[in-house]
Protein backbone atom coordinates (compact mmCIF):
# COMPACT_ATOMS: atom_id res chain seq x y z
CA UNK A 1 0.00 0.00 0.00
CA UNK A 2 1.33 3.07 -1.05
CA UNK A 3 0.19 6.39 0.47
CA UNK A 4 -1.83 7.54 -2.01
CA UNK A 5 -4.04 4.08 -1.24
CA UNK A 6 -4.04 4.87 2.14
CA UNK A 7 -5.17 8.31 2.10
CA UNK A 8 -8.52 6.48 -0.27
CA UNK A 9 -8.96 3.78 2.10
CA UNK A 10 -8.89 5.72 5.06
CA UNK A 11 -11.39 7.86 4.20
CA UNK A 12 -13.27 5.49 2.97
CA UNK A 13 -12.77 3.22 6.54
CA UNK A 14 -13.91 6.16 8.39
CA UNK A 15 -17.12 6.41 6.39
CA UNK A 16 -17.28 2.98 7.52
CA UNK A 17 -16.93 3.55 11.12
CA UNK A 18 -19.33 6.60 10.91
CA UNK A 19 -22.11 4.20 9.59
CA UNK A 20 -21.09 1.65 12.11
CA UNK A 21 -21.83 3.96 15.16
CA UNK A 22 -25.28 5.39 13.34
CA UNK A 23 -26.24 2.16 12.87
CA UNK A 24 -24.86 -0.48 15.69
CA UNK A 25 -28.28 -0.58 17.69
CA UNK A 26 -29.81 -2.34 14.91
CA UNK A 27 -27.18 -5.52 14.98
CA UNK A 28 -28.17 -8.36 16.66
CA UNK A 29 -26.06 -7.20 19.89
CA UNK A 30 -24.55 -11.20 20.76
CA UNK A 31 -23.85 -12.87 17.45
CA UNK A 32 -25.36 -15.83 16.26
CA UNK A 33 -22.33 -18.18 15.59
CA UNK A 34 -20.92 -21.34 16.79
CA UNK A 35 -17.37 -22.52 18.02
CA UNK A 36 -15.29 -22.72 15.25
CA UNK A 37 -17.46 -21.05 12.62
CA UNK A 38 -15.22 -18.04 11.93
CA UNK A 39 -12.08 -20.01 12.28
CA UNK A 40 -13.25 -22.39 9.21
CA UNK A 41 -13.76 -19.35 7.12
CA UNK A 42 -10.16 -18.50 7.57
CA UNK A 43 -7.22 -19.85 5.79
CA UNK A 44 -4.54 -22.15 7.46
CA UNK A 45 -1.73 -20.47 6.25
CA UNK A 46 -0.43 -16.97 5.53
CA UNK A 47 -0.53 -15.93 2.30
CA UNK A 48 2.55 -15.56 0.48
CA UNK A 49 1.82 -12.68 -1.89
CA UNK A 50 -0.07 -9.35 -0.95
CA UNK A 51 -3.40 -9.59 -1.18
CA UNK A 52 -5.55 -6.08 -2.44
CA UNK A 53 -6.54 -3.98 0.72
CA UNK A 54 -10.49 -3.94 -0.53
CA UNK A 55 -10.18 -7.62 -0.55
CA UNK A 56 -9.08 -7.77 3.11
CA UNK A 57 -11.82 -5.09 3.96
CA UNK A 58 -14.28 -7.22 2.23
CA UNK A 59 -13.21 -10.13 4.33
CA UNK A 60 -13.52 -8.10 7.51
CA UNK A 61 -17.19 -7.72 6.68
CA UNK A 62 -18.46 -10.72 5.23
CA UNK A 63 -16.07 -13.07 7.85
CA UNK A 64 -15.46 -11.17 10.96
CA UNK A 65 -17.84 -8.78 11.85
CA UNK A 66 -21.16 -11.44 11.53
CA UNK A 67 -19.23 -13.10 14.75
CA UNK A 68 -18.79 -9.40 16.53
CA UNK A 69 -20.38 -8.64 20.17
CA UNK A 70 -21.17 -5.27 19.59
CA UNK A 71 -19.97 -3.81 22.78
CA UNK A 72 -20.79 -0.31 21.29
CA UNK A 73 -25.05 -1.16 21.15
CA UNK A 74 -26.59 0.92 23.82
CA UNK A 75 -28.53 -3.02 23.80
CA UNK A 76 -25.50 -4.24 25.48
CA UNK A 77 -25.92 -4.22 29.16
CA UNK A 78 -23.73 -7.26 29.65
CA UNK A 79 -20.56 -6.98 32.62
CA UNK A 80 -19.56 -3.89 32.45
CA UNK A 81 -19.39 -1.39 29.08
CA UNK A 82 -16.17 -0.84 27.64
CA UNK A 83 -17.13 2.51 26.39
CA UNK A 84 -15.79 4.44 23.84
CA UNK A 85 -16.69 7.88 22.09
CA UNK A 86 -15.64 9.71 18.83
CA UNK A 87 -13.14 12.38 20.39
CA UNK A 88 -11.90 8.42 22.13
CA UNK A 89 -11.84 6.74 18.52
CA UNK A 90 -9.85 9.53 16.81
CA UNK A 91 -6.70 10.17 19.50
CA UNK A 92 -6.48 5.95 19.13
CA UNK A 93 -6.15 6.88 15.15
CA UNK A 94 -3.54 9.54 16.32
CA UNK A 95 -1.65 7.25 18.43
CA UNK A 96 -1.32 4.42 15.64
CA UNK A 97 -0.11 6.97 12.97
CA UNK A 98 2.57 7.80 15.97
CA UNK A 99 3.29 4.55 16.90
CA UNK A 100 5.51 5.97 19.89
CA UNK A 101 7.13 4.18 22.38
CA UNK A 102 6.39 5.97 26.12
CA UNK A 103 8.74 3.83 27.65
CA UNK A 104 10.76 7.03 29.05
CA UNK A 105 10.48 10.64 28.44
CA UNK A 106 13.06 11.23 25.88
CA UNK A 107 11.33 8.28 23.84
CA UNK A 108 8.59 10.97 23.32
CA UNK A 109 8.59 13.91 25.93
CA UNK A 110 4.97 15.51 25.05
CA UNK A 111 3.76 11.41 25.92
CA UNK A 112 5.18 11.49 29.42
CA UNK A 113 4.05 15.19 30.14
CA UNK A 114 0.47 14.94 28.74
CA UNK A 115 0.03 11.41 31.03
CA UNK A 116 1.48 13.30 33.98
CA UNK A 117 -1.08 16.56 33.13
CA UNK A 118 -3.94 14.51 32.29
CA UNK A 119 -3.45 12.13 35.52
CA UNK A 120 -3.19 15.11 37.74
CA UNK A 121 -6.84 16.03 35.80
CA UNK A 122 -8.40 12.75 36.63
CA UNK A 123 -6.94 13.34 40.53
CA UNK A 124 -8.62 16.22 40.63
CA UNK A 125 -11.75 15.49 38.70
CA UNK A 126 -12.47 12.28 41.36
CA UNK A 127 -11.12 13.97 44.61
CA UNK A 128 -8.71 11.73 45.43
CA UNK A 129 -5.72 13.63 47.49
CA UNK A 130 -3.15 16.05 46.41
CA UNK A 131 -0.04 14.22 47.67
CA UNK A 132 -1.63 10.87 45.17
CA UNK A 133 0.73 10.53 41.88
CA UNK A 134 -0.95 8.69 38.67
CA UNK A 135 -0.03 6.78 35.91
CA UNK A 136 -1.77 4.58 33.15
CA UNK A 137 -1.72 1.02 32.98
CA UNK A 138 -3.33 -1.41 30.66
CA UNK A 139 -5.80 -3.10 32.79
CA UNK A 140 -7.24 -2.80 36.03
CA UNK A 141 -5.88 -6.18 36.51
CA UNK A 142 -2.27 -5.42 36.35
CA UNK A 143 -2.41 -1.83 38.39
CA UNK A 144 -3.53 -4.36 41.00
CA UNK A 145 -1.05 -6.60 40.64
CA UNK A 146 1.64 -3.45 40.53
CA UNK A 147 -0.31 -2.57 44.10
CA UNK A 148 0.20 -6.29 45.33
CA UNK A 149 4.19 -6.11 44.41
CA UNK A 150 4.56 -2.58 45.92
CA UNK A 151 2.89 -4.52 49.25
CA UNK A 152 5.08 -7.08 49.29
CA UNK A 153 8.41 -5.28 48.61
CA UNK A 154 6.87 -2.63 51.56
CA UNK A 155 6.30 -5.81 53.86
CA UNK A 156 9.56 -7.31 53.26
CA UNK A 157 11.77 -4.10 53.17
CA UNK A 158 12.48 -4.80 49.30
CA UNK A 159 13.93 -8.23 50.21
CA UNK A 160 11.64 -10.33 47.44
CA UNK A 161 13.31 -8.26 44.90
CA UNK A 162 16.60 -8.73 46.54
CA UNK A 163 16.54 -12.75 46.87
CA UNK A 164 13.13 -14.06 46.44
CA UNK A 165 10.62 -15.26 49.51
CA UNK A 166 12.08 -16.23 52.61
CA UNK A 167 11.28 -19.48 53.67
CA UNK A 168 9.92 -19.79 56.95
CA UNK A 169 7.18 -16.53 56.40
CA UNK A 170 3.89 -16.50 55.48
CA UNK A 171 2.23 -13.53 54.28
CA UNK A 172 -1.44 -13.20 53.47
CA UNK A 173 -3.76 -11.02 51.70
CA UNK A 174 -7.37 -9.85 52.36
CA UNK A 175 -10.24 -8.92 50.07
CA UNK A 176 -13.87 -9.97 50.15
CA UNK A 177 -15.43 -12.60 49.12
CA UNK A 178 -17.41 -10.36 46.34
CA UNK A 179 -13.59 -9.44 45.02
CA UNK A 180 -12.99 -9.06 41.10
CA UNK A 181 -10.91 -13.09 40.28
CA UNK A 182 -8.26 -10.47 39.08
CA UNK A 183 -7.28 -10.33 42.92
CA UNK A 184 -6.90 -14.25 43.08
CA UNK A 185 -5.09 -13.93 40.02
CA UNK A 186 -2.50 -11.12 40.93
CA UNK A 187 -2.02 -12.83 44.35
CA UNK A 188 -0.88 -16.14 42.57
CA UNK A 189 1.20 -13.97 40.06
CA UNK A 190 3.41 -12.34 42.67
CA UNK A 191 4.43 -14.80 44.85
CA UNK A 192 1.96 -14.75 48.03
CA UNK A 193 0.13 -18.12 46.90
CA UNK A 194 -3.39 -18.25 46.66
CA UNK A 195 -3.87 -20.35 50.23
CA UNK A 196 -2.98 -17.14 51.77
CA UNK A 197 -5.15 -14.81 50.23
CA UNK A 198 -8.10 -15.02 52.82
CA UNK A 199 -11.75 -13.68 51.33
CA UNK A 200 -13.59 -11.75 54.08
CA UNK A 201 -17.43 -12.47 54.46
CA UNK A 202 -19.56 -9.75 53.45
CA UNK A 203 -22.70 -8.10 54.79
CA UNK A 204 -26.26 -8.18 53.50
CA UNK A 205 -25.27 -5.54 51.09
CA UNK A 206 -22.60 -7.84 49.93
CA UNK A 207 -19.82 -5.15 51.15
CA UNK A 208 -17.14 -6.64 53.48
CA UNK A 209 -17.28 -6.41 56.89
CA UNK A 210 -14.56 -4.94 58.78
CA UNK A 211 -14.71 -6.88 62.07
CA UNK A 212 -14.76 -10.08 59.87
CA UNK A 213 -11.31 -8.79 58.60
CA UNK A 214 -10.06 -7.67 61.66
CA UNK A 215 -10.50 -11.14 63.37
CA UNK A 216 -8.75 -12.86 60.44
CA UNK A 217 -5.86 -10.09 60.67
CA UNK A 218 -5.60 -11.10 64.55
CA UNK A 219 -5.64 -15.04 64.14
CA UNK A 220 -3.08 -14.55 60.99
CA UNK A 221 -0.93 -12.62 63.44
CA UNK A 222 -1.41 -15.19 66.11
CA UNK A 223 -0.71 -18.03 64.33
CA UNK A 224 2.80 -15.82 63.07
CA UNK A 225 1.84 -14.72 59.58
CA UNK A 226 2.15 -11.31 58.39
CA UNK A 227 -0.49 -9.45 57.06
CA UNK A 228 0.88 -8.03 53.79
CA UNK A 229 -2.01 -6.24 52.04
CA UNK A 230 -5.72 -5.28 52.15
CA UNK A 231 -7.84 -4.81 48.66
CA UNK A 232 -10.87 -2.98 49.31
CA UNK A 233 -13.74 -2.85 46.31
CA UNK A 234 -15.52 0.17 45.71
CA UNK A 235 -18.32 -1.50 43.39
CA UNK A 236 -17.79 -5.05 42.85
CA UNK A 237 -18.34 -6.76 39.95
CA UNK A 238 -21.18 -8.58 41.32
CA UNK A 239 -23.70 -5.91 42.68
CA UNK A 240 -21.40 -2.28 42.71
CA UNK A 241 -21.59 -3.28 46.38
CA UNK A 242 -19.36 -0.32 48.55
CA UNK A 243 -17.17 -1.60 50.99
CA UNK A 244 -16.75 0.77 53.74
CA UNK A 245 -13.22 2.55 53.12
CA UNK A 246 -13.36 4.52 56.74
CA UNK A 247 -13.24 1.21 58.67
CA UNK A 248 -11.08 -0.90 56.82
CA UNK A 249 -8.73 2.01 56.03
CA UNK A 250 -8.73 2.48 60.16
CA UNK A 251 -7.96 -1.09 60.61
CA UNK A 252 -4.96 -1.21 58.49
CA UNK A 253 -3.47 2.30 59.47
CA UNK A 254 -3.44 0.62 63.05
CA UNK A 255 -1.93 -2.88 61.95
CA UNK A 256 0.38 -1.32 59.35
CA UNK A 257 -0.92 -2.91 56.25
CA UNK A 258 -0.57 -1.89 52.64
CA UNK A 259 -4.24 -0.76 51.49
CA UNK A 260 -5.45 -0.75 47.78
CA UNK A 261 -8.27 0.27 46.40
CA UNK A 262 -10.24 -1.36 43.27
CA UNK A 263 -12.97 0.83 42.01
CA UNK A 264 -11.84 -0.44 38.23
CA UNK A 265 -15.63 0.52 37.41
CA UNK A 266 -17.17 2.92 40.13
CA UNK A 267 -14.31 5.12 39.85
CA UNK A 268 -15.77 7.04 37.34
CA UNK A 269 -18.89 8.38 39.87
CA UNK A 270 -16.32 9.88 42.00
CA UNK A 271 -16.84 12.69 39.13
CA UNK A 272 -20.20 13.76 40.97
CA UNK A 273 -19.53 14.77 43.93
CA UNK A 274 -22.31 13.38 45.42
CA UNK A 275 -20.58 10.06 45.15
CA UNK A 276 -17.20 11.87 46.85
CA UNK A 277 -18.12 9.80 50.03
CA UNK A 278 -17.18 6.29 48.82
CA UNK A 279 -13.54 7.70 49.35
CA UNK A 280 -14.03 8.68 52.94
CA UNK A 281 -10.94 7.18 54.47
CA UNK A 282 -8.93 7.71 51.53
CA UNK A 283 -5.77 9.26 53.05
CA UNK A 284 -5.11 5.84 54.90
CA UNK A 285 -4.86 4.51 51.32
CA UNK A 286 -1.61 3.44 49.43
CA UNK A 287 -3.05 2.58 45.85
CA UNK A 288 -6.15 3.04 43.85
CA UNK A 289 -7.34 2.60 40.37
CA UNK A 290 -9.88 3.12 38.45
CA UNK A 291 -11.01 2.13 34.44
CA UNK A 292 -11.72 5.09 32.32
CA UNK A 293 -12.20 2.37 29.66
CA UNK A 294 -14.98 0.82 31.62
CA UNK A 295 -17.44 4.18 32.25
CA UNK A 296 -15.43 7.15 31.16
CA UNK A 297 -16.03 6.75 27.06
CA UNK A 298 -12.54 5.97 26.37
CA UNK A 299 -11.80 2.98 24.73
CA UNK A 300 -10.04 -0.15 26.25
CA UNK A 301 -7.46 0.22 27.44
CA UNK A 302 -6.96 2.73 29.65
CA UNK A 303 -6.57 2.22 33.92
CA UNK A 304 -6.15 5.08 35.94
CA UNK A 305 -3.54 3.72 39.36
CA UNK A 306 -2.36 6.24 41.60
CA UNK A 307 -0.35 5.97 44.42
CA UNK A 308 0.62 7.85 47.76
CA UNK A 309 4.25 7.05 47.57
CA UNK A 310 5.80 7.77 44.04
CA UNK A 311 9.47 7.15 45.36
CA UNK A 312 8.07 3.49 46.80
CA UNK A 313 6.26 2.36 43.07
CA UNK A 314 9.84 3.01 41.71
CA UNK A 315 11.92 1.61 44.08
CA UNK A 316 9.94 -1.41 43.55
CA UNK A 317 10.18 -1.84 39.54
CA UNK A 318 13.38 0.62 38.82
CA UNK A 319 16.13 -1.22 36.59
CA UNK A 320 18.68 0.94 34.80
CA UNK A 321 20.43 -1.35 32.13
CA UNK A 322 22.87 1.60 30.15
CA UNK A 323 21.24 1.30 27.16
CA UNK A 324 18.18 3.09 29.24
CA UNK A 325 20.07 5.71 30.78
CA UNK A 326 19.91 9.27 29.40
CA UNK A 327 20.96 12.84 30.73
CA UNK A 328 17.91 14.08 31.57
CA UNK A 329 17.02 10.94 34.06
CA UNK A 330 17.06 12.84 37.17
CA UNK A 331 14.77 15.62 36.29
CA UNK A 332 11.79 13.79 34.53
CA UNK A 333 9.57 11.19 34.79
CA UNK A 334 10.27 7.88 33.18
CA UNK A 335 7.12 5.48 33.33
CA UNK A 336 8.65 2.02 32.69
CA UNK A 337 9.52 2.43 35.82
CA UNK A 338 5.93 3.16 37.13
CA UNK A 339 4.84 -0.61 36.17
CA UNK A 340 5.72 -4.29 34.90
CA UNK A 341 5.97 -3.29 30.68
CA UNK A 342 8.93 -1.44 29.33
CA UNK A 343 6.89 -0.40 26.06
CA UNK A 344 4.15 1.28 27.00
CA UNK A 345 1.33 2.56 24.56
CA UNK A 346 0.55 6.42 23.71
CA UNK A 347 -2.60 6.33 26.05
CA UNK A 348 -2.66 9.91 27.64
CA UNK A 349 -3.87 11.14 24.03
CA UNK A 350 -6.89 9.45 24.29
CA UNK A 351 -7.86 10.52 27.58
CA UNK A 352 -6.97 14.26 26.93
CA UNK A 353 -9.23 14.26 23.81
CA UNK A 354 -12.29 12.88 26.05
CA UNK A 355 -12.01 15.30 28.90
CA UNK A 356 -11.48 18.63 27.12
CA UNK A 357 -13.96 17.03 24.00
CA UNK A 358 -16.85 16.29 26.72
CA UNK A 359 -15.82 19.18 29.63
CA UNK A 360 -15.62 17.46 33.17
CA UNK A 361 -19.61 19.18 33.50
CA UNK A 362 -20.48 16.47 29.98
CA UNK A 363 -19.24 13.77 31.26
CA UNK A 364 -20.90 14.15 35.07
CA UNK A 365 -23.91 15.02 32.87
CA UNK A 366 -23.81 11.34 31.20
CA UNK A 367 -23.28 9.43 34.25
CA UNK A 368 -25.83 11.05 36.41
CA UNK A 369 -27.85 9.97 33.59
CA UNK A 370 -27.28 6.47 33.57
CA UNK A 371 -28.44 6.29 37.15
CA UNK A 372 -30.99 8.12 36.85
CA UNK A 373 -32.37 5.85 34.51
CA UNK A 374 -31.37 2.97 36.71
CA UNK A 375 -33.02 3.85 39.34
CA UNK A 376 -36.19 4.39 37.02
CA UNK A 377 -35.84 1.19 36.30
CA UNK A 378 -35.77 -0.14 39.94
CA UNK A 379 -39.08 1.30 40.77
CA UNK A 380 -40.21 -0.88 37.89
CA UNK A 381 -38.96 -3.70 39.05
CA UNK A 382 -40.02 -3.25 42.57
CA UNK A 383 -43.46 -2.31 41.46
CA UNK A 384 -43.48 -5.57 39.26
CA UNK A 385 -45.59 -8.16 40.64
CA UNK A 386 -43.12 -10.98 39.37
CA UNK A 387 -39.31 -9.46 39.84
CA UNK A 388 -37.60 -8.48 42.56
CA UNK A 389 -34.35 -7.16 43.54
CA UNK A 390 -31.67 -8.98 44.67
CA UNK A 391 -29.01 -6.41 46.11
CA UNK A 392 -29.38 -2.63 46.47
CA UNK A 393 -28.87 -0.03 43.43
CA UNK A 394 -25.62 1.75 44.31
CA UNK A 395 -25.01 2.88 40.67
CA UNK A 396 -26.08 1.49 37.78
CA UNK A 397 -26.20 -1.89 37.71
CA UNK A 398 -29.63 -3.55 38.48
CA UNK A 399 -29.27 -7.26 40.19
CA UNK A 400 -32.75 -9.05 39.80
CA UNK A 401 -34.74 -11.71 39.26
CA UNK A 402 -38.08 -12.87 37.85
CA UNK A 403 -39.99 -14.38 40.90
CA UNK A 404 -43.44 -15.10 40.12
CA UNK A 405 -45.28 -15.29 43.07
CA UNK A 406 -46.77 -19.06 42.59
CA UNK A 407 -42.96 -20.11 43.36
CA UNK A 408 -40.51 -19.64 46.03
CA UNK A 409 -38.68 -23.08 45.17
CA UNK A 410 -35.43 -21.60 45.16
CA UNK A 411 -34.03 -24.51 42.41
CA UNK A 412 -36.89 -23.75 40.48
CA UNK A 413 -36.41 -20.00 40.55
CA UNK A 414 -32.71 -20.46 39.46
CA UNK A 415 -33.40 -22.84 36.56
CA UNK A 416 -36.15 -19.82 35.57
CA UNK A 417 -33.55 -17.41 35.26
CA UNK A 418 -31.17 -19.18 33.35
CA UNK A 419 -33.47 -19.77 31.00
CA UNK A 420 -34.89 -16.07 31.35
CA UNK A 421 -31.19 -14.50 30.57
CA UNK A 422 -30.79 -17.56 27.37
CA UNK A 423 -34.03 -16.51 25.78
CA UNK A 424 -33.51 -12.72 26.27
CA UNK A 425 -29.73 -12.76 24.93
CA UNK A 426 -31.24 -15.50 22.29
CA UNK A 427 -33.42 -12.76 20.87
CA UNK A 428 -29.84 -10.31 19.76
CA UNK A 429 -32.06 -7.55 21.04
CA UNK A 430 -30.84 -7.51 23.81
CA UNK A 431 -27.49 -8.70 26.07
CA UNK A 432 -27.73 -8.56 29.83
CA UNK A 433 -25.12 -11.64 32.18
CA UNK A 434 -25.73 -13.22 35.12
CA UNK A 435 -23.90 -13.86 38.92
CA UNK A 436 -24.66 -15.60 41.86
CA UNK A 437 -25.73 -13.74 44.97
CA UNK A 438 -26.52 -16.08 48.03
CA UNK A 439 -26.69 -18.81 45.77
CA UNK A 440 -29.66 -17.45 43.95
CA UNK A 441 -29.48 -17.14 40.04
CA UNK A 442 -28.91 -13.30 39.19
CA UNK A 443 -29.78 -11.53 36.16
CA UNK A 444 -26.77 -7.97 35.80
CA UNK A 445 -28.07 -5.69 33.88
CA UNK A 446 -26.17 -2.49 33.23
CA UNK A 447 -27.13 0.94 31.86
CA UNK A 448 -24.03 2.38 31.38
CA UNK A 449 -23.35 2.20 27.56
CA UNK A 450 -22.27 5.88 26.00
CA UNK A 451 -25.56 6.04 23.92
CA UNK A 452 -28.19 4.54 26.02
CA UNK A 453 -31.72 6.20 26.23
CA UNK A 454 -34.55 5.86 27.99
CA UNK A 455 -35.94 3.95 24.95
CA UNK A 456 -33.37 1.77 24.87
CA UNK A 457 -34.44 0.92 28.16
CA UNK A 458 -38.03 0.81 27.76
CA UNK A 459 -37.59 -1.76 25.43
CA UNK A 460 -35.16 -3.98 27.16
CA UNK A 461 -37.70 -4.12 30.11
CA UNK A 462 -40.66 -4.94 27.70
CA UNK A 463 -38.48 -7.51 26.06
CA UNK A 464 -37.67 -9.11 29.33
CA UNK A 465 -41.34 -8.84 30.48
CA UNK A 466 -42.11 -10.69 27.11
CA UNK A 467 -40.04 -13.34 27.88
CA UNK A 468 -41.14 -14.09 30.79
CA UNK A 469 -44.65 -14.37 30.24
CA UNK A 470 -43.70 -16.95 27.36
CA UNK A 471 -41.38 -19.45 29.87
C1 LIG B 1 -13.65 -5.08 35.57
C2 LIG B 1 -13.06 -5.18 36.93
C3 LIG B 1 -11.73 -5.58 37.12
C4 LIG B 1 -10.86 -6.04 35.98
O1 LIG B 1 -10.61 -5.02 35.09
P1 LIG B 1 -9.59 -5.20 33.87
O2 LIG B 1 -9.24 -3.80 33.52
O3 LIG B 1 -10.34 -5.92 32.80
O4 LIG B 1 -8.44 -5.98 34.36
C5 LIG B 1 -11.24 -5.58 38.39
N1 LIG B 1 -12.00 -5.22 39.44
C6 LIG B 1 -13.27 -4.83 39.31
C7 LIG B 1 -14.06 -4.43 40.50
C8 LIG B 1 -13.85 -4.80 38.04
O5 LIG B 1 -15.13 -4.43 37.89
Amino acid sequence: MNSKQFRAEAHRMVDWMADYFEEVEEYPVKPDVEPGEILQQLPASAPEEGEPFNEIFQDFRQIIMPGITHWESPNFMAYFPANKSYPSVLAEMLTATLGAQCMSWVTSPAATELEDRVMEWLREMTGLPSDFSGVIQDTASTSTLVALLMAREQVTGFEVNESGFPSDQTFTVYCSSETHSSIEKDVKIAGFGKQNLRKVKVDRDFAMKPEALEKMIRTDLENGCKPACVVATLGTTGSTAIDPLPEIADICARYDIFLHVDAAYAGTALLLPEYRKMIDGIEQVDSFVFNPHKWMFTNFDCSAFFVRDEAQLVRTFEIIPEYLKTAEDDRVKNYRDWGIQLGRRFRALKLWFVIRNFGVEGIRQKVRRHIQLAQDLQSRIVDSDDFEMLAPLSLNLLCFRYHPSNTSDEEMLNRLNRKLLESVNNTGKLFITHTKLDNKYTLRMVIGNTNVEQRHVDKAWDLINEMAKGL
